[in-house]
């Protein structure tokens, strides 16, 4: 029996694997899940459907509306709110393995809380190794904690490796399905809408990650979070384009040979194989492919031209201070003003460039100063925002 914790329970990556724990319920143990607060009622089914030893909401409003929900059901649960609780379900004693299922720099703090504990993290929260790389892998490394990607690419790289080391790649190929906009022209781009950037052609994910799709910064992030993941040269991972999502990436060995992983794209595959890893596991959840009925694998270079935000995510993959840091906060912050109507498409990758080209940066940073790179980034895109504005 595996134990394991979820950050996240109810947003897409939580709610896949509670479906993949649900299809294994005599190897797989649900000990403790944290969850946002915008879905209190599927966070009460869930926990009746798993009885999780410990939930964790963002506050003691939150947790009294979830035991009302839960009424008779809320016995031998333990409850808990914010930061503590979140570090909490991370470092459960209970659990082998933490879930990051939550989005963006959020993740950092209960992330590390986890490999303090020395759990196995199946790590899809990207955002933690774009922002805080250069302290979170040496961190694995002191605590020996084992990092699982659940990224579909990186669990592709990770598991083209094999037992091979860094040390026989001469380069990754990391594959993205292009977005919607991919045939679309820079003037097209432009004037896209939400409805337009949320149109994801294969995969069904949350918002924040299907904006980051639509611009390609979500490649770019994937870039610096398989430069620590696998430790390579930022360099020598190229994005490539291909728009069925079938190959979810590949590795190229020193000598020429490329092995590459492939599937349907369904978030549960990588989710599935991150759990029982280092096993092989039968799985009645996961859809199959049939190469018989695969008509045609395309592949093409990207497009900077016309997604600045891959460009400006490639200018800093290389660096260990705190510019990924600053470009992780801009972007969140862009995404969601895009989101809420505050700023146009066109103005995520304008604002990300500016509040980048007014970064000091910080060398050598340890987790304090990439927190405080993140805060300081949010506060600049702010007054960017506001200043164009008016
Ligand atoms: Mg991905």
């Amino acid at each position: 029996m595996k134990h394991i914790s979820i950050l996240g329970s109810t947003g897409s990556i939580g709610r896949q694997t509670l479906d993949i724990a649900a299809a294994h319920r005599n190897s797989l143990k649900v000990v403790a899940m944290a969850a946002g607060n915008s879905n209190l009622p599927l966070l009460s089914e869930q926990i009746v459907k798993f009885r999780p030893d410990l939930v964790s909401v963002p506050t003691a409003a939150d947790a009294t509306a979830l035991k009302d929900l839960l009424a008779g059901e809320r016995r031998g649960i333990t409850f808990l709110i914010g930061d503590e609780g979140l570090d909490a379900v991370a470092s459960h004693s209970k659990a082998d393995t933490v879930v990051t299922g939550v989005v963006g720099f959020l993740g950092l703090k209960p992330t590390a809380a986890a490999i303090r504990a020395g759990k196995t993290i199946a790590l899809a929260n990207k955002e933690t190794l774009v922002a805080a790389g250069a302290a979170i892998m040496p961190l694995a490394r002191e605590h020996g904690s084992r990092i699982v990607p659940v990224d579909s690419e990186h669990s592709a790289i990770f598991q083209s490796l094999g037992s091979n080391t860094s040390a026989d790649l001469s380069r990754i190929w990391l594959t993205a399905s292009g977005g919607p906009f991919r045939t679309w022209s820079k003037k097209q781009i432009a004037g896209a809408t939400i409805g337009d950037a949320l149109k994801h052609p294969n995969w069904s994910m949350g918002p924040k990650i299907t904006i980051d799709s639509a611009t390609l910064m979500n490649k770019g992030l994937e870039v610096i979070e398989a430069r620590w993941l696998f430790d390579v040269e930022a360099s020598d991972i190229r994005v490539v384009i291909h728009p069925q999502s079938i190959l979810h990436s590949a590795v190229e060995f020193v000598d020429g040979s490329i092995i590459g992983q492939m599937g349907v794209p369904d978030m549960r595959l990588p989710i599935h194989f991150a759990l029982f890893f280092p096993d092989r596991v039968y799985s009645e959840r996961v859809p199959r492919l049939n190469l018989a009925e695969l008509s045609q694998l395309t592949f093409e270079e990207p497009d900077i031209d016309r997604f600045p935000c891959l460009k400006l995510a490639q200018s800093v993959a290389a660096e260990s201070n705190t510019l990924p840091a600053v470009l992780n906060a801009a972007n969140e912050f862009a995404v969601a003003a895009f989101l809420s109507e505050k700023i146009k498409y066109s103005q995520i990758p304008e604002q990300i460039e500016q509040v980048l080209l007014n970064h000091r940066p910080v060398s050598k940073p340890n987790l304090d100063d990439i927190i405080g790179a993140d805060t300081w980034a949010r506060k600049e895109s702010k007054s960017i925002m506001k200043a164009k504005a008016t």
